[in-house]
């Protein structure tokens, strides 16, 4: 997902540092989920359906025809608390999902627009009540209410599955202003994850299909190697050498272009083409963007017996948990 700049409130010295502003704190109106087009049919007062999967609140048809889903905030996090992690994970971890899910819906609410989310990784993945389980209905529960604040405003979270031993700052990730509490953390807590370390093999053939754009006309892949890395280690620019000179690629285009799957992140190590010349190996750490919250560091913190404040404040330092009433 990604995240979009804070609205900066004008310090007030009744409150502390990093209060919310009380006008911000108290919009709980139905939340607007796009849901898109299919067949809604109501179930009951609070229920309905739309091909089939049941979800909570009331839906609105838009003139396009599209289905916009009005829900209570929380009820719509029991369900992306659910799919977001898994539910077996600890309590904390879950906790710690569920309060970066409601800030993110929180920092990113605007009136202004005709709905709030879209169901997908685009913003949170959101799948009704079909996708619900007790274990992330517990951590909503639980924290009902709480979102963490940064300088009088909602903060901008951010969350990923593993950082592979460092977080990224989002100004690396995606150019923005630098946020003080998104500039990236050593993480020592992730190595659990089965995408701590990864090794793949990129063949030139494909290379040369998916950069083909980024690439001189008809040239063809013949290595690859990293030009430059921002401060945690993550390729910032990718040098792709071709039969026709070298194409200078930046780290976000080549993996979007080569597929997160190929590519689970920008933490690469080494690269060394095969001795076949017909293919990269390449190895790396972690899987997602890495800004913000990691994940499978946020499990092993829990783990070991950390509280959802304690992980939230590692991985957005300087930020305070406020509950809304
Ligand atoms: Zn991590």
């Amino acid at each position: 997902m990604a995240i979009a700049a804070a609205p900066l409130l004008a310090p007030r010295t009744a409150r502390a540092q990093n209060d919310v502003d009380p006008a911000m704190a108290s919009q709980r109106q139905a939340l607007r989920v796009l849901l898109g087009h299919g067949d809604a049919a109501a179930v009951s007062a609070d229920r309905f359906t739309l091909d089939g999967r049941l979800y909570r609140g009331t839906f609105q048809r838009q003139d396009d025809g599209s289905i916009v889903n009005l829900v209570d905030l929380e009820e719509y996090l029991y369900s992306v608390v659910s799919t977001e992690m898994p539910a077996r994970w600890p309590p904390a971890a879950l906790q710690v999902q569920a309060i970066c899910a409601r800030t993110y819906v929180l920092q990113r609410s605007d009136p202004r627009r005709n709905y709030d989310l879209v169901p997908s990784e685009l913003d949170q993945v959101y799948g009704g009540v079909t996708a619900e389980t007790a274990g992330a209905t517990s951590a909503v529960d639980a924290t009902s209410g709480e979102a963490l604040a940064f300088a009088h405003a909602f903060a901008s979270v951010a969350y990923s599955s593993c950082c592979g031993g460092h977080t990224e700052s989002s100004a690396d990730a995606w150019g923005n202003a630098a946020l003080p509490y998104l500039g990236g953390v050593p993480c020592p807590w992730c190595i659990d994850s089965p995408n701590y370390r990864w090794q793949r093999s990129l063949a030139f053939d494909t290379l040369t299909q998916r950069l083909t754009r980024a690439l001189p006309p008809a040239s063809r892949v013949q290595d690859l190697r990293i030009e430059a890395r921002d401060a945690s280690g993550r390729a910032r620019a990718v040098d792709v050498v071709t039969d026709l000179g070298d194409a200078n690629v930046p780290g976000s285009l080549f993996r979007r272009s080569v597929g997160a799957r190929v590519v689970p992140s920008l933490l690469i190590g080494s690269v060394a083409r095969t001795p076949d010349a017909a293919a990269v190996a390449i190895d790396g750490n972690g899987l997602g963007h890495g800004v913000g919250l990691c994940q499978w560091g946020a499990r092993g913190m829990a783990l070991a017996g950390r509280s959802a404040a304690e992980i939230l404040s590692f991985y957005f330092p300087g930020t305070d948990l406020q509950h809304l009433t």
